[in-house]
């Protein structure tokens, strides 16, 4: 069968951290007692306003095919929430496209900027579907790996060992997803400068830009002044931090030509996003009442990671981990909890779930000495995980 499958398929495999979830549901359905920490997804519910935006869409008839941009309203919505969070920065909505979450805004971003012979940096570890999508356009990903004692991150000389004239684009998350670490302006700036003087097409997936421990929201490229965002592609979404997953609803903000390709794209694919999901989203990002909902959220998320990062240090003393500082993901690292020190993140999985704990191997994310946990998650659900994972660690290292 697959041998009559295009060449396109020729990498693809199914997302691992979907697949993770899906496969711990079906569990749980089956009434096996597992927490659910592998998916990046917000135990609450969408905020009340946002639902009765979308209800009253579907009720005043905003059922048929969206404008394929997306709705002005949306669009407008957005600029004005990137540009309260960029200190006023001024953003033509025009530049902002709407598509069926911020994986699609992803996909078609890639799918316009890049083809055959092209070649994508992505820092590793890196989020599961950044290196499939740009193999389905038929470019070539090249990992780039990040600094253990840095985050994870990575800093210009390492983007540059890995620069040939080939590269063409660049994909930096940041709150990064895998490893909740979060590039400081001064890094932007430099990875900015640097990948403006190559001209490099840069992806800034900034979709846990509000989830951010520091002060206001996370450093992002849109601080930097226009001449370097000639390149650069934003990505932005309501799926995180207005707990709108099921919604569906992402959004980037490009350089018009790109925008314009990006919508020619997906009005041959999906012809927009959902059209009601649209009007939902435009109450998140631009309704005033709907911010307490975030900060709420955003704090519970903070004292979750403070939770897991004090129980880590307290009962798990020898466990490297990466200190988050963003979105809700808690990266450590597990070779080392057995005696031999040859443990892999996949091993562990399986012993978690057995344990009772959903978890994500690092070998999703490009490097199998990690494991990824969300904290998106209920603080007693949480606390119970914490136990079994931190209760398996110390079985491990008796073993
Ligand atoms: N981005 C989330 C995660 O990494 C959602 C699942 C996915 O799309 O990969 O868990």
């Amino acid at each position: 069968m697959s041998e009559s499958l295009s060449p396109n398929l020729a990498y693809l495999k199914p997302s691992e951290t979907v697949a993770i979830s899906n496969e711990t549901k079906r569990r749980r359905a089956a009434g096996e007692d597992i927490v659910d920490l592998s998916l990046g997804e917000p135990d609450f519910d969408t905020p009340r306003l946002v639902c009765e935006a979308g209800i009253q869409a579907i009720q005043k008839g905003f059922t048929r095919y969206p404008p394929n941009a997306g709705i002005a309203e949306l669009r407008t919505a957005v600029a004005r929430n990137l540009s309260l969070l960029s200190g006023g920065r001024a953003l033509n909505p025009d530049q902002i496209i709407i598509s069926n979450g911020s994986k699609q805004s992803i996909f078609n971003t890639c799918f316009a900027l890049f083809g055959a012979k092209d070649k994508v940096l992505i820092p590793s570890p890196a989020w599961v579907s950044y290196p499939q999508i740009v193999h389905l356009c038929r470019a070539e990903p090249v990992a780039v790996p990040g600094d253990p004692e840095w985050g994870l991150k990575v800093s210009v000389k390492d983007l540059e060992a890995k620069y040939d004239k080939l590269v063409k684009g660049l994909i930096l998350c940041s709150p990064c997803n895998p490893t909740g670490a979060t590039y400081s302006a001064s890094e932007i700036k430099s990875i900015a400068e640097w990948a403006h003087a190559k001209g490099v097409w840069v992806i800034a997936d900034e979709i846990y830009r509000r989830i951010y421990y520091g002060n206001g929201p996370a450093p992002s490229f849109l601080d930097l002044p226009d001449e370097l965002l000639e390149r650069v592609v934003l990505i932005y979404g309501a799926a995180k931090a207005y707990a709108m997953t099921g919604w569906r609803i992402g959004a980037a903000y490009a350089p018009m030509p790109v925008v314009r390709a990006m919508a020619a794209l997906q009005s041959q694919t999906t012809t927009g996003a959902n059209h009601p999901a649209q009007w939902a989203a435009a109450t998140a990002f631009g309704d005033d009442r709907v911010e307490p909902d975030v900060v709420k959220m955003v704090a519970a998320f903070r004292r979750r990671r403070d939770l897991v990062v004090s129980r880590f240090r307290a009962e798990a003393p020898g466990v490297e981990f990466v200190e988050p500082t963003g979105a809700f993901y808690f990266f450590f690292r597990v070779d080392g909890v057995t005696r031999l020190h040859d443990y892999t993140g996949s091993a562990f999985c399986e012993r978690a779930m057995a344990a009772g704990v959903a978890l994500v191997p690092g070998a999703a994310f490009g490097d199998d000495r990690w494991v990824r946990m969300s904290y998106a998650a209920s603080d007693k659900d949480l606390e119970l995980a914490l136990d079994r994972l931190l209760n398996l660690i110390k079985v491990l290292g008796d073993s």
